[in-house]
């Protein structure tokens, strides 16, 4: 469970953390670690991420891993804290997830790259680090397609930057996040449609600059303002856009952050 810190930094990998080639660079990772030390009595900080622990310990540096309390994974299905895997959804859904899989990897879409290796969801990457293809402009076939499997009202479709995701319905990077929050206020740094939940719910959504505008226009249709980031302040729950993509929006929203617990 988390601390009795007063924040909870939820942090996406890909498109967030991780640049278009998956990569977070020596620099970046250098200021993140600065950051996130300096923060360390403020904040708790958790990896949310549609992916798995080998992808998540692959691609985020071991250095950075380190600092992090927990890891929300299979996009809010599987809980990892202190060592411990914790399963959000019952038997059923795994049994129902390893079906669909089943289905879909039958399927030989030539838009997908590979099948995300998951226990819980069935991931459809249309990217890789080398080519990116949209998902969105995949989503319409796979949501046709789902909608004719058993599954249709238990699962539900989401896509990011990279891969279209069949979730267990009420599950998501949110969900998991409010669960374990207690009394913590939550900043959200995410880029893509599958954290809408996440934006819309948590005190403080910051975005980069590459967030996707299927994300804004959903956050924006809820009633939510997006300020440019450099308004950031403390005392004004909002939605928050960086001029910097990736990693660098991370950085500039966690100066931000400590600039204003420690000016207060
Ligand atoms: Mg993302």
């Amino acid at each position: 469970m988390v601390s009795m810190k007063d924040y909870i930094v939820a942090l996406d990998l890909h498109g967030t953390l991780l640049d278009e080639q998956w990569k977070i660079s020596a620099t970046q990772t250098r200021e993140l670690i600065h950051l996130m030390k300096s923060l360390e009595g403020y904040a708790s900080f958790y990896v949310c991420t549609g992916n798995d622990y080998d992808f998540v310990e692959k691609h985020l540096p071991a250095d950075i891993l380190a600092l992090i309390d927990g890891l929300v994974l299979e996009s809010g299905c599987i809980l990892y804290e202190k060592r411990v895997k914790t399963y959000q959804v019952e038997d059923k859904a795994l049994a129902s997830a390893k079906d669909l899989h089943s289905f879909f990897t039958g399927q030989s879409y030539p838009f997908v790259r590979y099948f995300g290796k998951r226990e819980a969801t069935v991931s459809l990457f249309t990217s890789d680090d080398k080519r990116q293809k949209p998902p969105a402009d995949y989503v319409e076939v796979i949501k046709k397609d789902f909608s004719k499997t058993a599954y249709a009202d238990d699962f539900y479709v989401t896509w990011s930057n990279v891969a279209i995701d069949i979730i267990p319905k009420d599950i998501s990077k949110w969900s998991l996040i409010n669960k374990i929050k207690n009394s913590a206020c939550v900043i959200a740094f995410m880029d893509s449609y599958n954290d809408k939940e996440i934006c819309e719910f948590s005190d403080f959504a910051i975005l980069p600059k590459n967030t996707t505008d299927s994300l804004i226009h959903h956050l924006r249709w809820n009633n939510k303002l997006v300020f440019p980031l450099h308004k950031f302040h403390i005392f004004s729950n909002q939605c928050y856009i960086s001029q910097k993509p990736f990693a660098d929006a991370v950085i500039e929203g966690l100066l931000a952050l400590k600039e204003s617990l420690f000016n207060r």
